[in-house]
C-alpha cells in the first residue's frame, strides 16, 4: 500500500444540497484549476505543472488509484463495475436493446476511467484524425500531426524477440518513454492465437502488422496499457505518488465533487470559479488566474456545463437554471459503441473459464500474480482483434446511403475473440470450455443525449440516452458483424477445436431473426464521445462547444479536453485518442495558445 500524499486534501462523500449552507470562497487560488483528475485531466495536470513556475489544483471526484489491488491486477478490472470507483450511471431503457436500461460505467478515481477500463490501447484510424481535422478546419488534428503526442505518452514494451513475434508491431509508430503509459502485447503463446488466425486468412481477412499504425482494417495482435504485469493509467503514470509529491506546484483534492463553474459577472463571462462541496457540505469556491480546464468525461462534462448555465436554453430554463449562454450542443450528439458476444463451445481445455467460476485456480494464478506480477492475471482473455467494414456492394449503400464512417480505410465493426465466455447476457455455464466473439457497431450514425436529472439537476446522475442501434445502418452493420464473425468460427482452423455455437445459427436466415438475438444479446458501450463536441473556429454559436484550440465558445478562461470534445464516434477504443487530445491541449497551453 502506497501512503497517501499529504497533499492529498480527501473530502468526506457528497451531502444534498439541500443540506448546504453559505458559500465559502478559498482564500488560496491556482493558475490553472483541472476539473476531473481522470485519463485526460491527469496528463493535462501532470504536463502543466513540469513548469514549476505555475500552480495546479485538480478536483477529483472519487478516490485515489494507489494502493488498490482490482486497479491493479489487469485481468480482475470488472471488479471495479458498480464498485465505489465507479459513478454506477445507468441508461434509460433502450428499445432496441430489449426496453432494457444499460449500466455506463466511468471510472470514479483518480486516473478516471483509466483507472477502470479494459486496458485496450487504440488511437483511432488516420482517416479518424483527418476528419476531425478536416471539420475543424484545423490541420493539427491530422494523424501525422497527431502521432508525435501519440508517442510522447507510450512507453511501448516490445515483445518477445523470437519468430512467432517477429511481425507483430511496427516500432516506427510507437513511442518508448518508459515512465509513460505502458503498452504491451500479449505474448503467452495461449492455444488460441494459432486458429484466431489462420481463420482469418481462411475467410479473407487480411493482416494488419499493427493496430496502431493508422489503418487497422484486417486482423492484428491486441495492445494493452499495461506495464510489468500491471495496469497502466492516466494516475500511474502522471499522478503517481513520485510525481505529486515531488512537484510542490501540483495539488489533488480527491473525493471532492465538483458542482458547477461560476463567471465573473452576467456581463463579464470569464468562467474562472470553481464551485464544489466540502466535507461540511459547504460549497466552497476556488479561483483560477489564468484557466479553468474541464475533463470530467463525457457524462459530466456536459453536466458541469448545464448547471454553469452553459447549454441549451429551454432545457436549462425547465430545471430552473439560469441561461448564461445558450449552446444549444452541449449533451447532444453523443456516439457510442454497444456491442454483443456470440459464444462457441471448443473442446480446447487452456481456456480462461475455469479462472472465472472456480476459486481454487484464480487462487494458483493470483499467487503467481502476488509473487511476480507474471502469468494469466497480467492481461485479459484477448490476443488479437479484427476491425472490419461492410462490403462496398451491400444493399445499404443502394439508393444513395452515405457511409458514415471517416472513409475506405475506417472500420465499421470491430471483433474481438476471447478464450472464455464472455456473454454478459447469458450466465458462464458450470462445465465446458468456451471461445467468445466481442462484436462492437464502430461507426454509428446514431446521436444520443445526456441531459440533467429533472428530479435533482443539481446533484443528480445525468440522464444518458445513447439512442443503441436507432438507426437502420447500424443495425445492417450489428447484423454484418455478427454473420462475419459466424463464418469465422465455421473457417477450417477452427474444426480441430470443434468451435460450436451455444446459439441457434438459423437467426443468421432471417434480418428479422438476427434483429430479435441482437435486441436480446446486445449491451451499452464504453466509448461516448461528442457531448461537448469541437467544431470549426468560425462555426454559429451554439452549434459546436469549443473551438480547435479547446476553449469554450462565447466564453472565456474556460478550456474542455477529454472525450466529450470528439466531433465523432472514435473507431477503436477512446483511451488512446483521449490521451493524444491531453498531450496536445497541454502543449497548447503551455505554449499561450
Ligand atoms: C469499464 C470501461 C472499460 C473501457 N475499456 C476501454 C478499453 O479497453 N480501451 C479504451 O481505449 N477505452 C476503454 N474505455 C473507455 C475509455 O476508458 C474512456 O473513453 C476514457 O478513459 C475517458 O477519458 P476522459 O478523460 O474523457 O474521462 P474519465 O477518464 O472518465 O475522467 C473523468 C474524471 O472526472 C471525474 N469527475 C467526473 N465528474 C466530476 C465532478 N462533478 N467532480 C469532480 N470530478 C468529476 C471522474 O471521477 C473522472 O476521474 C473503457 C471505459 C470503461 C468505463
Amino acid at each position: 500500500m502506497v501512503s497517501l500524499s499529504l497533499r492529498f486534501c480527501s473530502l468526506l462523500a457528497l451531502v444534498p444540497l439541500a443540506a448546504v449552507g453559505s458559500v465559502i470562497p478559498r482564500a488560496d487560488t491556482y493558475d490553472y484549476i483541472v476539473v476531473g483528475g481522470g485519463s485526460a485531466g491527469s496528463i493535462i495536470a501532470s504536463r502543466l505543472s513540469e513548469n514549476s513556475s505555475v500552480s495546479i489544483l485538480v478536483i477529483e471526484g472519487g478516490p485515489s488509484h494507489e494502493g488498490e489491488v482490482d486497479l491493479t491486477i489487469p485481468y480482475v478490472y470488472p471488479r471495479t463495475f458498480r464498485s465505489r470507483f465507479d459513478w454506477n450511471y445507468t441508461t434509460v431503457p433502450q428499445p432496441n436493446l430489449g426496453n432494457r436500461p444499460g449500466i455506463y460505467l466511468r471510472g470514479h478515481v483518480l486516473g478516471g476511467s483509466s483507472s477502470i477500463n479494459g486496458m485496450t490501447l487504440n488511437r483511432a484510424p488516420a482517416s479518424d484524425w483527418d476528419k476531425i481535422a478536416s471539420y475543424t478546419g484545423d490541420s493539427s488534428f491530422r494523424w501525422e500531426a497527431i502521432l508525435p503526442y501519440i508517442k510522447k505518452n507510450e512507453g511501448f514494451n516490445r515483445p518477445p524477440n523470437t519468430p512467432e513475434y517477429a511481425n507483430t508491431y511496427d516500432p516506427a509508430v510507437h513511442g518508448f518513454n518508459a515512465d509513460k503509459i505502458g503498452n504491451t502485447l500479449v505474448t503467452d503463446g495461449n492455444w488460441i492465437s494459432q486458429p484466431a488466425l489462420q481463420a482469418a486468412t481462411e475467410v479473407g481477412i487480411n493482416y494488419v502488422r499493427d493496430v496502431n499504425g493508422g489503418l487497422p482494417v484486417g486482423i492484428s495482435w491486441q495492445q494493452f496499457s499495461t506495464k510489468d504485469g500491471s495496469r497502466s493509467s492516466a494516475a500511474t503514470a502522471y499522478l503517481n505518488a513520485g510525481i505529486l509529491s515531488s512537484r510542490s506546484n501540483l495539488k489533488v483534492l480527491l473525493n471532492t465533487f465538483v458542482t458547477r463553474l461560476l463567471p465573473v459577472s452576467r456581463t463579464d463571462l470569464r468562467f474562472t470559479t470553481v464551485e464544489y462541496k466540502d466535507a461540511s457540505g459547504n460549497i466552497v469556491t476556488v479561483s483560477a488566474r489564468r484557466e479553468v480546464i474541464i475533463s470530467a468525461g463525457v457524462m459530466s462534462t456536459p453536466i458541469i456545463l448545464m448547471r454553469s448555465g452553459l447549454g441549451p436554453r429551454a432545457h436549462l430554463q425547465a430545471n430552473n437554471i439560469t441561461t448564461i449562454l445558450d449552446i444549444p450542443a452541449v449533451g447532444q450528439n453523443l456516439q457510442d459503441r454497444c456491442g454483443a458476444a456470440a459464444v462457441w463451445r471448443v473442446n480446447a481445455t487452456d481456456t480462461d473459464d475455469d479462472i472465472d467460476r472456480d476459486p481454487a485456480v484464480f487462487n494458483r494464478w493470483l499467487n503467481q500474480w502476488n509473487q511476480d506480477h507474471t502469468g494469466r492475471l497480467t492481461q485479459m482473455s484477448y490476443r488479437q482483434m479484427i476491425f472490419g467494414r461492410v462490403p462496398n456492394n451491400a444493399s445499404i449503400f443502394t439508393g444513395g446511403f452515405q457511409d458514415p464512417s471517416s472513409g475506405p480505410t475506417c472500420p465499421h465493426y470491430e471483433l474481438y475473440p476471447a478464450n472464455k465466455w464472455t456473454s454478459p447476457t447469458t450466465p458462464q455455464p458450470a462445465t465446458g470450455n468456451f471461445v467468445s466473439m466481442n462484436i462492437f457497431v464502430s461507426a454509428s450514425n446514431v446521436r444520443g443525449t445526456v441531459t440533467l436529472d429533472p428530479t435533482n439537476p443539481l446533484t443528480g446522475n445525468p440522464v444518458i440516452d445513447p439512442k443503441y442501434l436507432s438507426s437502420e445502418w447500424d443495425r445492417y452493420v450489428m447484423r454484418d458483424a455478427v454473420r462475419t464473425s459466424v463464418r469465422y468460427f465455421n473457417a477450417p482452423a477452427w474444426k480441430k477445436w470443434n468451435a460450436t455455437p451455444v446459439f441457434d445459427t438459423a437467426i443468421l436466415n432471417s434480418d428479422a431473426a438476427l434483429d430479435a438475438w441482437i435486441s436480446s444479446s446486445a449491451f451499452g458501450g464504453v466509448h461516448g464521445v461528442g457531448t461537448a463536441r469541437m467544431g470549426p473556429a468560425n462555426s454559429p454559436a451554439g452549434q459546436d462547444v469549443v473551438a480547435p484550440n479547446f476553449k469554450v465558445k462565447g466564453v472565456s478562461g474556460l478550456r474542455i479536453a477529454d472525450t466529450s470534445v470528439f466531433p465523432f464516434v472514435i473507431n477503436g477504443h477512446t483511451m488512446g485518442a483521449t490521451y493524444a487530445i491531453a498531450e496536445k491541449v497541454s502543449d497548447l497551453i503551455k505554449s499561450g495558445n
